[in-house]
């Protein structure tokens, strides 16, 4: 349960921060991929106290993470379950990803991945390359995909229990159902892009 518990507090982050850096439309708006310090402070937000210390700590994190963010998108929407494997293990290289246990002051033992030696982004990489393997291994390799809704190009990773996820989030579930209404008010197209594969 300890690696359920960890792949459940990573996935939210891992497409944080590559919904930060990458997506150029958000739940329907158009928007910036962040970059450099805008995106370290941004991203920073969503980590306890002392990894968002450490990070910002972290000398040109925000090149850093960009990049990590860039291989991770193209981890989780490579065209085949092979191809997603062959990322995700490119990952857990490159980031020397490598299991021990750590105990915390309010935790029991638990396995953490942070690489070897390296900087604050290198650790975020290796844990965040172990938590894709362990859900490829746990949920299988079709969990993760781009929103479905109009205008988004947010990532999402599906730990429902059936994997019926399509949208990265409540609002766009709710525009996509709102355009699925209209159009069929309409009796028109559908004013969403493609409900099919999600790779
Ligand atoms: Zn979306």
């Amino acid at each position: 349960m300890e690696i359920a518990c960890n792949v459940t507090r990573q996935a939210p982050l891992i497409a944080h921060l590559v919904n930060l850096a990458t997506a150029q439309w958000r739940g329907g708006a158009r928007t910036d991929p962040l970059d450099g310090d805008a995106l370290t402070s941004a991203f920073a937000e969503s980590l306890s106290q002392r990894h968002s210390a450490a990070l910002r700590a972290t000398p040109d994190a925000g090149r850093s993470l960009a990049a990590l963010a860039g291989e991770l998108r193209e981890a989780l929407l490579a065209g085949s379950p092979a191809a997603r494997a062959q990322h995700i293990n490119a990952l857990i290289r490159r980031y020397s990803a490598q299991p021990y246990l750590v105990e915390d002051v309010d935790q029991p033992f638990h396995l953490h991945f942070h690489g070897q030696g390296g900087t604050e982004v290198d650790a975020l990489g290796g844990e965040f390359a172990a938590a894709l393997a362990l859900i490829v291994d746990g949920y299988g390799p079709e969990r993760f995909g781009e929103c479905q809704a109009h205008q988004c190009e947010a990532v999402y990773i599906d730990l429902t229990r059936n994997g019926s996820r399509r949208y990265c989030s409540a609002s766009c579930t709710a525009r996509a159902k709102t355009a699925a209404y209209r159009s069929r008010q309409q009796g028109g197209a559908a004013a969403t892009h493609g409900d099919g594969a999600t790779s």
